[in-house]
């Protein structure tokens, strides 16, 4: 291309001077080309300067979350650590509770049936690096089991304290005292009979005591005879009967005062009359029988406390 040439004249308003200057196109090209090139390297490195200090700032920002999220998970851990501590302890007095409640131990195995956390790996799913991933893992791993275990020593114990209920109640209703404190004139079994003197099973002991001396009711149950008229020399005079359930049955005899009535509810140590020598008696004295299901039972056997 042929170069042109351009004539550019400046005159000066103020006076008749002129100036003329001859360009030619190349030069203007050029010029604008380097003034365009210019430009251009000055918005790029301007760019380059923001994308920088904005990619610090991102990293700055993500460390920082980064080493916050470590630690909080760190922290998690912990937490989870210690709840599987407490379930343990649970489970340790769970066991005491099963000997308390007469319970055969819950066997470690079935405790962990159904209990184990799921090894699933979650690698695949998950952006995280591979040591914070076991970590996160392990971590999930040992909450799912120990959720499984809390709901299983729930359940465990609540069966536990409703056997210990049944066991108490039982135990409540079980004769376990002496009815009065004195001195046994006739044990229970085979004995020589004051009146015949002949030999005859004894079906209960005889406690000897002041007359009036307090009789209270060996165990919990309901007063299923309360009989005040009696024969002379005949019987064991005013007699008390009470039925303790599971087949248990208290009868007290020669009775001086009877404060009960049949149908009567009754707890351990109520007073239910006063020591007498009604019936065939030599003396004031407490003839108290025990017996289960029919047979006859050494009250004896049945004090387990005063
Ligand atoms: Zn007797």
């Amino acid at each position: 291309m042929r170069d042109k040439r351009i004539k550019v004249i400046y005159f000066s308003l103020q006076g008749s001077e002129s100036k003329e200057f001859i360009l030619s196109w190349k030069l203007i090209l050029g010029s604008f080309f380097l003034l365009f090139a210019i430009i251009l390297l000055l918005v790029g490195s301007s760019i380059s300067a923001f994308t920088d200090y904005y990619h610090n700032f991102r990293i700055e920002t993500l460390s920082k979350t980064n080493a916050g999220l470590r630690t909080q998970l760190h922290e998690l851990g912990k937490m989870a650590n210690e709840l599987q501590t407490r379930v343990h302890k649970f489970e340790r007095e769970n066991d005491d509770l099963g000997i308390f409640a007469d319970q055969p131990l819950m066997d470690s195995d079935i405790r962990q049936v159904g209990v184990g956390g799921s090894d699933a790996d979650r690698t695949e799913d998950s952006l995280l690096p591979h040591d914070l991933q076991r970590v996160t893992n392990e971590y999930r791993s040992m909450l799912e089991t120990t959720s499984r275990k809390l709901g299983l020593v729930e359940s465990e114990k609540s069966v536990l304290l409703s056997a210990i209920e049944e066991r108490q109640i039982k135990l409540d209703h079980q004769p376990s005292i002496y009815p009065v404190t004195g001195r046994i004139t006739d044990p229970f079994g085979y004995r020589i009979d004051p009146f015949t003197k002949s030999k005859r099973h004894h079906k209960g002991i005889d406690i000897a005591q002041r007359l009036g001396t307090p009789v209270k009711a060996t165990a919990a149950g309901t007063v299923v005879l309360a009989k005040k008229k009696y024969k002379k020399n005949s019987g064991f005079g005013r007699v008390v009967k009470i039925d303790h359930g599971n087949g248990f049955i208290t009868i007290f005899g020669h009775l001086d005062e009877i404060y009960v009535k049949p149908g009567q509810k009754i707890e351990r140590h109520e007073i239910i009359g006063t020591v007498g020598s009604t019936g065939r008696s030599t003396g004031p004295h407490l003839h108290y029988e025990v017996k289960k299901g029919g047979v006859q039972l050494n009250p004896n056997d049945y004090i387990i406390a005063e």
